[in-house]
C-alpha cells in the first residue's frame, strides 16, 4: 500500500468518525474502513450512537470473511478490553485475519491502550500517527475526561 492511499483510506476513516461526533455517549467517535488488496473497501463503520458497538466491530461485520488479509483503517487505537466483557475491538482484528492495522491517534485510555501490543503480538504489523494532525482532535476531551 502506498502512503498516499493510506493516507486517502485515513480521510474516509475520519470523514466516517466526524458523522457520530458528540453522539457516543462514554466512548470515543471512531471510523474504520477496511480495504482490500485491490483497493476496495469492503467494510466500514462508526462507533454507533450511544457508544456501541464500536466502529471496528460493524466494519468487520460487513466485511466477513472478504477482511482476511485485508488493511484496517481506524482513526482511533483498537480497544485491549471491554468493561462490557465483550470480545475488544483488537481481539476481534486479530481473529478475522486483518493483514495489517492503520491508526491516526494512540489512545491514552487505560481500557484502550495496549490494543497495538496486542496486534503486533498477533504479528499483525501497525503502522501508527498516519493524518494524525488532522484527527487527534476528535479525542482530545474524551482523553481529557479519561487519562
Ligand atoms: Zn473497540
Amino acid at each position: 500500500m502506498s502512503k498516499r492511499r493510506d493516507k486517502r483510506f485515513m480521510g474516509e476513516a475520519y470523514w466516517l468518525a466526524l458523522w457520530n461526533y458528540g453522539l457516543t455517549g462514554d466512548n470515543p467517535s471512531v471510523g474504520c474502513v477496511i480495504v482490500d488488496k485491490t483497493g476496495a473497501v469492503v467494510g466500514e463503520g462508526v462507533t454507533a450512537e450511544g457508544g456501541r458497538p464500536h466502529a471496528e466491530q460493524i466494519a468487520l461485520d460487513e466485511a466477513g470473511e472478504r477482511a482476511k488479509g485485508c488493511t484496517a483503517y481506524v482513526t482511533l487505537e483498537p480497544c485491549r478490553e471491554r468493561s462490557t466483557g465483550e470480545d475488544a475491538c483488537s481481539k476481534r482484528l486479530i481473529d478475522a485475519g486483518i493483514g495489517r492495522v492503520v491508526c491516526a491517534v494512540a489512545d491514552k485510555h487505560p481500557k484502550g491502550a495496549g490494543g497495538f501490543a496486542a496486534l503486533r503480538k498477533a504479528g499483525i504489523p501497525v503502522l501508527i500517527g498516519i493524518k494524525k494532525d488532522q484527527v487527534s482532535w476528535l479525542y482530545e476531551a474524551f482523553f481529557a475526561e479519561h487519562s
